[in-house]
C-alpha cells in the first residue's frame, strides 16, 4: 500500500521526534510491503521565521492532498520567544488553529494508557495502579461551549459574561458514530459521558448517543455523569475503554487522565474528521527547554504513527507491531531521561527510534 503523508515537524523538539517516528514507519514498510511517501511542510514558529505566517496556504493544500497528517509539536517559549510579540493571530498556535478548521477535524482522541514497566510513574495508589489501565478520551473538538456565541454586557451597573453550550444533533451523532467505531476496534465498551442531570444539550446528546448504539449491538454502552467520572478516573480507571464526551468535559477529563499515567512523553493523539483522514501528534508541546539535546521521548510521536496506521489507513497489524515495539523496549529496560528509573539503561531520542525499529515485527 502506498501511504501519503504530510510530515510537520514544527519547533522546539518537533522536528527531533518526528525524525524517529518516520524511522519505525520506514520499518514497517519494509517489513509489510508497504511505500511511505513523506512531503514536510512548515508550521507554527519555523512558518513564522520563513513566510512570516504560522500556516501558508499552500501548506494546507499539501496536508489536505495526503492521506494523513503526523506531526511533532509547535511553539516556543512563551515568555522568551520573539513569536510571542506578535499579534494572537500570527502567533504558533493560530497555524494549529486554522489546520484544524481548515481539515474540519471535530473528533479527539487521546489515549492513557499505563504501562507495567512505567506503573512507579503513576500517581495513584498501587492497589489502583496494579490493575493497569488502557483507555481512550473521544472528545468533540468543534462545538459546545468554547465555539458558542458570548459576549460580555453591563446591566444595571453589574458586569454580566455570557457564554453558551450548543450542540445540534448532527454534531453529536457524528462523533458518537467515531466513538463506537473506534470502540469496534477495541473492547467494545462505550462510556458516554454528561450532564443529563443539569444541561438540556446533555439530554440531546444521551438521546443520540442511545440511537446511535442500536447500530452497534456487539458495544455495550453505559451513561456516567462528568462529576462522577472525573472521580472514577482516579477510584478505578480499568473500567474504561472508550470514553465519549462533549468538548470542554473531554478537555478536562483527557488531561486529568494523561496526569493519572504520569508519563507526558509516552501520550498519542489523533484529531480526525468524517473521512478516514486524521492529523497525529503527540499530547505533549514543542519542549523547547530540550530541544536539540537528544534526550526527547520520542514515543509519544510513534505511537500517535501506530494510531494513523489503525485510524486513517486500517493497518491494525502494523499498528500492533509499534504498539508492541514500544512495550519490547520497556521490558527491555531502554529509558529517555523523563521516564528514567534506576537499573534501567538511559538513552537518547535517535537511540530510542533505533531501539523500536529494531524490534518492529520481532
Ligand atoms: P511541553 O509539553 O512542551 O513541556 C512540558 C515539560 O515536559 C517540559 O519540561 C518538557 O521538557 C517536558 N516534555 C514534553 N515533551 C517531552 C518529551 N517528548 N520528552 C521529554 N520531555 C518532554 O509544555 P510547555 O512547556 O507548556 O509548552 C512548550 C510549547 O509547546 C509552548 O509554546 C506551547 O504553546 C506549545 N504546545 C504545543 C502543543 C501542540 O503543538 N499541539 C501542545 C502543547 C503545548
Amino acid at each position: 500500500m502506498e501511504l501519503k503523508i504530510t510530515c510537520i515537524p514544527g519547533d522546539g523538539i518537533g522536528p527531533e521526534i518526528v525524525s524517529e517516528a518516520k524511522k519505525v514507519l520506514d520499518a514497517v514498510a519494509k517489513k509489510y510491503g508497504h511505500t511511505m511517501n513523506y512531503t514536510d511542510i512548515l508550521m507554527g514558529g519555523a512558518s513564522i521565521d520563513a513566510y512570516g505566517v504560522p500556516l501558508t496556504d499552500e501548506a494546507i493544500q499539501t496536508a489536505r492532498d495526503a492521506d494523513a497528517v503526523l506531526m511533532g509539536s509547535i511553539g516556543g517559549n512563551t515568555t522568551t520567544s520573539p513569536w510571542y510579540k506578535l499579534p494572537p493571530n500570527l502567533r504558533p498556535e493560530a497555524g494549529l488553529l486554522a489546520l484544524r478548521k481548515a481539515l474540519n477535524l471535530f473528533a479527539n482522541l487521546r489515549p492513557a494508557v499505563l504501562y507495567e514497566e512505567l506503573a512507579e510513574a503513576c500517581p495513584l495508589k498501587e492497589e489502583i495502579s496494579s490493575a493497569g489501565f488502557d483507555m481512550l478520551i473521544m472528545r468533540e473538538l468543534t462545538g459546545g461551549l468554547y465555539f458558542g456565541e458570548r459576549k460580555t454586557i453591563e446591566e444595571n451597573g453589574v458586569m454580566k459574561a455570557i457564554d453558551t453550550l450548543t450542540y445540534d444533533e448532527n454534531e453529536i451523532r457524528r462523533i458518537a458514530i467515531k466513538g463506537f467505531d473506534i470502540a469496534m476496534k477495541r473492547r467494545k465498551k462505550v462510556t458516554s459521558v454528561d450532564k443529563a442531570n443539569v444541561l438540556d444539550s446533555s439530554r440531546l446528546w444521551r438521546k443520540v448517543v442511545e440511537e446511535v448504539a442500536k447500530d452497534y449491538p456487539e458495544v455495550t454502552l453505559e451513561h456516567m455523569l462528568v462529576d462522577n467520572c472525573a472521580m472514577q478516573l482516579v477510584k478505578d480507571p480499568a473500567q474504561f475503554d472508550v470514553i465519549l464526551t462533549e468538548n470542554m468535559f473531554g478537555d478536562i477529563l483527557s488531561d486529568e487522565a494523561s496526569m493519572v499515567t504520569g508519563s507526558i512523553g509516552m501520550l498519542a493523539s489523533a484529531s480526525l474528521n468524517d473521512t478516514k483522514f486524521g492529523l497525529y501528534e503527540p499530547s505533549h508541546g514543542s519542549a523547547p527547554d530540550i530541544a536539540g539535546k537528544d534526550i526527547a521521548n520520542p514515543i509519544a510521536t510513534v505511537l500517535s504513527a501506530a494510531m494513523m496506521l489503525r485510524y486513517s489507513f486500517d493497518l491494525d497489524r502494523e499498528a500492533d507491531a509499534i504498539e508492541a515495539a514500544v512495550k519490547k523496549v520497556l521490558q527491555d529496560g531502554y529509558r529517555t531521561v523523563d521516564i528514567m528509573s534506576e537499573g534501567c539503561t538511559q538513552v537518547g531520542c535517535r537511540q530510542m527510534g533505533d531501539l523500536l525499529a529494531e524490534r518492529i515485527g520481532l
